[in-house]
């Protein structure tokens, strides 16, 4: 090691990754997609592929005790990691479940976390088959590993995104990040007066969102129904804008897109203007929202179109032009990707 100390706050997660994985090549010929997706994408067969993603989620960083439930701890680490398998067009199948947990919790608590892993394979019917345990100083980890299989003629990456593609993105956005900052508030209420009751009425819809995420599994569904394949896709867990650059990135294209376009829950509207954000910044940088954002070529705009599944935002241009947000009155603003800020 040389004496050279560079911040990781300077390099961010993605920078990180980057720098610490871009020496490695393959070894192996079935390896046909590794780091850079949203799943590794494995070779079994002449036609078939598996698709493998991992995601953890660290107390104090991903998730509060203070507000989150461990059901629903349980039921979200398990989505966060079909959402990536969805992602590539693919099937969720296998789970692996590793925990590192302090004497802090009781049996009983991890029960409770289970109890969500198990609902969620049980309604996304995949198999818990096996993960790690170990004791941990402070907190609770969990670190979930998915494994899917997908044809290898319908694996959708983030890369093939053309000039001219159509932006496609499911479900509403902003809602998860509405209902965090709901629950972040009442926990400051709380803390400072333990006797005033949570006012949380109403906003059922926004702490689902953030509290019991679905991973858009029927999105799959759909798009086979509707025979579309995406030129690319990538899920929502960072903000919309974040992923746009990923898809940019990878696909060498930039992008416009429109903000009267961007589909918001009034109810997250009402609540983001309440606590004066601004709704559109909301949905771009505000995360977890585990929708899918995909592209489609022009020629299946007739397709998507008239599903209330699907929201078109906006376009693929030229990589020069970068990635820009055409706003109400029609300015065209460059957009900078902001997303989780790990570090
Ligand atoms: P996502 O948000 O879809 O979970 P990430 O941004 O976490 O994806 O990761 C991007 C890519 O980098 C993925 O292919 C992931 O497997 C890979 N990756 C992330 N962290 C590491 C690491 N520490 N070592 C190797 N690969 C990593
Ligand atoms: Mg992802």
């Amino acid at each position: 090691m040389s004496e050279k100390r560079t911040e990781l706050t300077d390099l961010g997660e993605f920078g990180l990754i980057d720098q610490l994985t871009n020496q490695f090549t393959t070894h192996v010929s079935t390896t046909i997609k590794g780091v850079g997706d949203d799943a590794a994408v494995i070779s079994v067969s002449e036609t078939e592929a598996m698709l493998v993603a991992t995601d953890m989620l660290i107390e104090g960083i991903h998730f509060n005790l203070m507000y989150t439930p461990l059901m629903h701890l349980g039921y979200k680490a398990v989505m966060v990691n079909l959402s990536d398998i969805f992602a590539m067009n693919g099937a969720a199948q296998q789970i692996t479940v590793s925990i590192a947990v302090s004497n802090r919790f009781p049996l009983e608590a991890m029960e409770e976390l289970y109890a969500g892993i198990k609902k969620a394979c049980d309604f996304y019917k995949v198999d818990l088959i096996g993960g790690d345990t170990s004791s941990s100083l402070s907190g609770l980890m969990i670190s979930i590993t998915a494994i899917g299989k997908v044809e290898k003629s319908k694996v959708v990456y983030r890369s093939g995104a053309k000039e001219n593609d159509l932006l496609v993105v499911s479900g509403d956005l902003g809602a998860a990040y509405m209902g965090l900052q709901l629950l972040e508030r009442e926990k400051e209420v709380f803390k400072a007066n333990p006797d005033i009751q949570p006012d949380l009425e109403g906003n059922d819809y926004l702490l689902e969102r953030q509290l019991k995420p679905e991973a858009r599994q029927d999105v799959i569904a759909y798009l086979k129904e509707l025979d579309v394949k995406p030129t690319s896709m990538i899920d929502i867990s960072d903000g919309l804008a974040s992923e746009i650059f990923h898809l940019c990135k990878a696909s060498k294209v930039g992008c416009t897109i429109y903000d009267e376009k961007i589909p918001i829950d009034a109810k997250t509207s009402m609540v983001a203007l309440e606590f004066n954000l601004d709704p559109t910044v909301c949905a771009l940088n505000g995360g977890e929202d585990y929708e899918l954002l995909f592209t489609i070529a022009m020629e299946d705009f007739d397709k998507i179109k008239g599903s209330p599944h699907f929201t078109i935002i906006g376009h693929m241009t030229d990589a020069n032009s970068g990635v820009n947000l055409v706003d109400k009155q029609g300015a065209i603003i460059p957009l900078e990707a902001q997303g989780w800020k790990s570090f």
